[in-house]
């Protein structure tokens, strides 16, 4: 049995029965002693609140957890204080984001993530732990793949000390990425973002939103399976060996979008024979 360092990611629910469901999902997730829970923050600022009070609630049970960031419409009043208040509840992790503006906010000047992360070192100095976001596929918006880097690398220097990555399928395609993250003087460790396979449908719709690819084999076998117990156990193999495949290449963790679900971490993770030790 071997110890992995993995962390785990939530959004906000909307409803008092979805609060109920994450929280039931983190206790049953609490026994594989991930590093940290995060927790996702709408488009544009969406859930300020929501994030915030999840986050919150999380603190104070003694959890280790990361709220994600973004300026979004905000001025930097309304960020320092958020802030301030997680330094106040002893919160020291972020995942700080340029994020995307929700549908009808308009057109503003985005706060790209290295803006972020500036100013959160300015106003806080070392206190919090950061990590940003990072896309092996490119992220959509990015002129190409070496200037989508060169803005990772200067988000991370500008003082963040980690990236997680989108979700993806293809190990080769994370392995080109990060060969050529370290080509271009990144050194700071890179955690894969790991999707387990839940509901074929989402999936593809949310891939093609986030431009994360769902190479053509995978969508045809997701399409012909015809229960949904199936397409569980399948994309856990798949899933559990593309863990695998990372891990055996070194990768410093993994991070799972849990989706607010327990299960599919767990097998994963049984799969892979971690364990808390
Ligand atoms: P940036 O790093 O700022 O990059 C955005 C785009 O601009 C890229 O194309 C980049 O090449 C380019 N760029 C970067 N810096 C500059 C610059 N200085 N000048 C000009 N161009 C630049 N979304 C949410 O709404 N809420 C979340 O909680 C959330 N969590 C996420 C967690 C992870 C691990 C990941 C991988 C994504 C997450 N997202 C989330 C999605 C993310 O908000 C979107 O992908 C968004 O479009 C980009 O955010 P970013 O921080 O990566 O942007």
């Amino acid at each position: 049995m071997t110890a992995q360092k993995i962390s785990i990611e939530f959004f906000p629910p909307k409803t008092e029965v979805g609060l109920e469901k994450l929280n039931a999902s983190v206790d049953a997730l609490l026994p594989l002693g991930p590093e940290y829970f995060s927790v996702t923050y709408g488009a544009g600022g969406s859930t300020r609140g929501q994030t915030q009070s999840v986050v919150t609630g999380m603190a104070r049970r003694g959890l280790n957890v990361a709220p994600h960031l973004s300026f979004g419409t905000d001025s930097e009043e309304i960020i320092a204080e958020l802030l301030q208040s997680y330094v106040d509840e002893g919160i020291k992790r972020l995942v700080a984001l340029r994020g995307d503006l929700a549908s009808g906010m308009g057109q503003v000047k985005p706060v790209y993530a290295n803006e972020l992360v500036e100013f959160i070192r300015a106003r806080f100095g070392d206190w919090f732990h950061i990590s940003v976001a990072c896309y092996p596929e490119q992220h959509p918006q990015a002129i190409d793949l070496s200037t989508d880097i060169q803005y990772l690398a200067g988000k991370l220097d500008a003082g963040s000390d980690a990236a997680v990555t989108q979700y993806f399928y293809s190990l080769e395609g994370f392995l080109y990425f990060r060969d050529r993250c370290v080509a271009a003087g990144i050194s700071k460790p890179i955690y894969p973002g790991i999707m387990p396979i839940l509901n074929t449908e989402n999936l593809i719709r949310f891939s093609d939103l986030c431009g994360a690819d769902i190479p053509r084999w995978l969508r045809n076998a997701m399409n012909d399976l015809k229960s949904q117990e199936d397409l569980l156990r399948f994309g856990e193999d798949v899933v559990s060996d593309l863990c695998a495949g990372l891990l055996a290449e070194g990768v410093p963790g993994l991070h799972f979008y849990s989706m607010n679900q327990s299960q599919a971490v767990l097998n994963i993770c049984e799969r892979l024979n971690f364990s808390e030790d």
